[in-house]
């Protein structure tokens, strides 16, 4: 018997059908004796729902009031799930955020967790109940409902999992687990059994994006054994955990991509202190986020230095970048809109060489001309124009066998 916490998203809760697969699989839980706590997102489409109206009334609603309205569309589905199971015999009992407490920040739109007690929750569950929660959703200091971000209600499961101290967080989603790269690119991509907490974080982080970034650094930090399964088949799904002694990890536990990639070249910089500070400065004060950075060595005095950003981004960047060139006397700025960014995500690769290497002779194989490069312990980085995108991510898939079929051991 153990404590389960289960977290539904959208699709999983779509209609009156599904909310009903869902009630029955927490009460065939329920059956083998585990304690639930059951987690829900709004009906799929309706969180852009309430976005689109409120922005009919004002382009830019006001995010307190935003917040009240969002919180709606979750209490909505724990409502009828709550209703589904108690009419099927199952004791349960729904909550919202604000009800059992789980107290945020105030910044509305993107609150972060500080506290859940789950008192009421405990109490309850030791009385046989099922505990159904909105997700996404919690209430500051004030008394102000606040949302935890688009895809919060997996921070929210990852949350109340960890202040329960409960043995597993389930994350049932449309998908049966995660795989090591985008099946829509790769056909052949495969479902991983299990995956380091590290190697979730950048492959989330990368753009895949099955759980929100911010759930798994949670659960990564309190230890909270992570599961993503399907809700639509049965299956096994995949782990998230620690890396564990004694288990040989896989080199390349997958490949990440981001197509929201833009970058921006100053070249004929006076090569002295300070001006990347002055160049960058700016974009970070204008709030952009600046991923890759890559300086060349001077020659003659002066050097290039090339940044990425969001492709959002890149107008706003350039017309910051072109301010500040003038100002330090830059010979000129390149943007490019159209690259992308493969990266190779592995534990593995902290205690092997050649990996690197071998991407390199992969993508030149295929005519495939690299324009950025980063590396971290367990990633690779590189840009590459963007239509070359799903052949440089098929090829390294192959190369890497990572292929369904392919024997690992
Ligand atoms: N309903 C919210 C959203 O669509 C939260 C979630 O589904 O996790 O972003
Ligand atoms: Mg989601």
């Amino acid at each position: 018997m153990a404590l389960i916490v289960q977290k539904y998203g959208g699709t999983s809760v779509g209609d009156v059908d599904r909310i009903r697969n869902v009630a029955e699989r927490v009460i065939r839980y329920r059956q083998q004796g585990h304690d639930m706590v059951v987690v829900l997102s709004a009906m799929s489409g309706e969180t852009n729902r309430l976005i689109a109206l409120a922005k009919a009334v004002n382009p830019e609603p006001d995010l307190r009031e935003l917040d009240m309205l969002l919180n709606t569309g979750e209490q909505t589905t724990i409502a009828l799930l709550a209703m589904m199971l108690k009419s099927k015999g199952c004791d349960a009992l729904s909550f919202t955020g604000a009800q059992v407490q789980i107290l945020t920040d105030n910044a509305h739109g993107k609150a972060r967790i500080l506290n859940i007690t789950g008192e009421r929750i405990r109490s309850e569950m030791a009385q046989g109940r099922v505990i159904v929660v909105a997700g996404f959703q919690g209430v500051d200091a004030q008394g102000n409902l606040t949302t935890l971000g688009r895809g919060g209600s997996d921070t929210t499961a990852v949350a109340l999992a960890a202040a329960l101290g409960a043995d597993e967080c389930q994350i049932y989603t449309d998908v049966d687990g995660v795989y090591t790269t985008d099946p829509r690119v790769v056909p052949e991509a495969r479902r991983l059994d299990r995956i380091t907490f590290e190697e979730m974080l950048e492959m989330a982080s990368l753009g895949s994006k099955v759980l929100q970034i911010r759930s798994v650094e949670f659960a990564g930090k309190y230890n909270v054994p992570l599961r993503v399964l399907s809700s639509f088949e049965e299956g096994e799904g995949t782990l998230i955990t620690y890396e564990e002694d004694g288990v040989e990890e896989p080199l390349i536990s997958g490949i990440a991509f981001n197509r929201d990639e833009a970058k921006v070249t100053v070249s004929g910089v006076p090569d002295q202190p300070g001006i990347a500070s002055q160049i960058l400065g700016p974009v970070s004060a204008a709030n952009i986020e600046v991923d890759m950075i890559v300086q060349n060595i001077g020659e003659d005095g002066t050097t290039d230095l090339t940044f990425t950003v969001h492709r959002n981004d890149h107008d706003k960047v350039m017309g910051i970048v072109n301010a500040v060139a003038k100002t330090i006397n830059a010979k000129d700025v390149k943007g490019d809109r159209k690259i992308v960014k493969i990266s190779l995500v592995g534990v593995g690769m902290r205690s092997h060489a050649g990996i690197a290497s071998k991407m390199f002779r992969v993508l030149a194989e295929e005519g495939i001309n690299i324009r950025m490069i980063s590396t971290s312990e367990i990633k690779i980085s590189v840009v590459v124009d963007e239509k070359y995108l799903e052949l440089g991510v098929r090829a390294l898939h192959t190369a890497f066998e990572l292929d369904e079929g392919v024997n690992i051991n």
